[in-house]
């Protein structure tokens, strides 16, 4: 074997052990090798490394869980506060910014308010590099952040760091990695909303079984992210899965990518606020981005009275399940987890949904993956991009 094959394997071993602490720690060193299939001597060589960087913590023996030799059990874990890294969102009209920890813990909120859709290139790389200096004038400075991940609603290339698209702004194809590296001397990690939320549910400990399957996020618009052997996707460009663009019906309703016909156009919450204003009057004070409790409302308003609105979130159950059943045609994925805050509505979709994936495919490929909707209870696009960030400089 090559002197560089073993430095390949020796990283690869050290990146599972530090994903594995990070979910599942503290640990017993021997549970920690014998739930990755390292043996003794690698986990001993790699956690004497991360000692040796002060990047891991041993936690008090405790007297009652034992080996079978008798010996109290060592565990370890990842020292919470060895370093940290900054997760920024960009969304429509705000930055909002958190600290995240060593073992990607979420903590230290901050928000800014601004126009960011009339923010020319310049104007964005001077408005993130400015919050950045706010936040780390905020924090001690041990908790002073060694990288910088930023997650952005819309089309987004993980690999260069380029924003393609962003409903945030009225710029597009703009350089963000290459240029905020240069003002604020940090590593720079960019990733799309939905790429974070999968991220996130990577590193949820009910999910460690799966090592194919897509993420649908709902919400403004629709995004996905994808695991395929254990890995984020990306793709041959970077900018995989554009699921809520695909396309459902050529000539129909407008996207705001500028197409027609894309999935989004049906499913996204502009999309049924703007289909359900034909039915009602409804206040257009903020069409270009509905608020979460005008979005209550309508789903309020569906559950109630109207058939309408009831019709109108079945039709978007089913364009979704037109996606989804091309999906599972095309990759044959363990599972495909729906979750996002339009998954508010998502009891109104389903039966549209599963129709039409029954109508679509035969029993035999469906029965192979399992559709799962994660509820949204918090913002877990924070908590992705910050182990993204992370992974940067792990
Ligand atoms: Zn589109």
């Amino acid at each position: 074997m090559k002197k560089t094959d073993t430095e390949q394997i020796r990283l690869a071993n050290k990146k599972q052990i530090i994903h594995y602490l990070r979910v599942h720690g503290p640990i017993a060193r021997v549970d920690l090798g014998q739930a990755l299939k390292l043996s003794p001597a690698t986990v001993t060589a790699i956690t004497s490394e991360l000692q040796q960087e002060a990047r891991l913590i041993e936690h008090p023996a405790t007297t009652e869980k034992t080996n079978t030799r008798g010996r109290p059990r060592v565990l370890i874990d990842l020292a919470p506060d060895a370093f940290h890294v900054l997760g920024l969102k960009l969304s429509i009209n705000e930055l909002k910014m958190h600290l995240g920890n060593h073992k990607g813990q979420v903590s230290d909120e901050m928000v800014i308010d601004l126009d960011t859709r009339a923010l020319s290139e310049e104007g964005l790389f001077d408005a993130i590099a400015s919050a950045v200096r706010r936040f780390n004038a905020s924090v001690p400075a041990h908790k002073r952040p060694k990288a910088l991940g930023i997650a952005v609603q819309g089309v987004v290339n993980g690999l260069n760091g380029e924003i393609i698209w962003s409903p945030a702004l009225a710029v597009r194809k703009v350089p963000l990695k290459h240029e905020l590296e240069q003002r604020i001397q940090l590593p720079v990690t960019i990733a799309n909303d939905a790429n974070c939320l999968t991220m996130a549910i990577r590193h949820q400990r009910r999910y460690q079984s799966l090592t194919d399957f897509a993420v649908i996020m709902l919400g403004y618009g629709i995004g996905m992210g994808m695991v395929i052997n254990g890995e984020l996707y990306l793709g041959h460009h970077g900018a995989a899965a554009e699921f809520g663009h695909s396309k459902y019906y050529p000539e129909g309703a407008q996207c705001l990518c500028g197409k027609r016909g894309c999935i989004e156009a049906y499913v996204g919450d502009y999309a049924l606020y703007r289909d359900a204003s034909a039915l009602f009057p409804l206040s257009w004070d903020n069409s270009l981005h509905p608020t979460e409790d005008s979005m209550q409302v309508l789903v309020n308003k569906a559950e109630s009275d109207s058939k309408e609105l009831r019709d109108l979130f079945q039709r978007a159950g089913r364009v979704l399940g037109h996606g989804i059943s091309n999906l599972i045609a095309l990759l044959s994925l363990e599972k495909i987890i729906i979750s996002g805050p339009g998954s508010r509505a998502y009891h109104l979709m389903e039966a549209g949904l599963m129709t039409n994936l029954e109508d679509s495919l035969v029993s035999d490929l469906i029965a192979e993956t399992t559709i799962e909707h994660a509820a949204w209870d918090e913002d877990m696009t924070i908590k992705g991009i910050v182990v993204l960030a992370l992974e940067a400089i792990d």
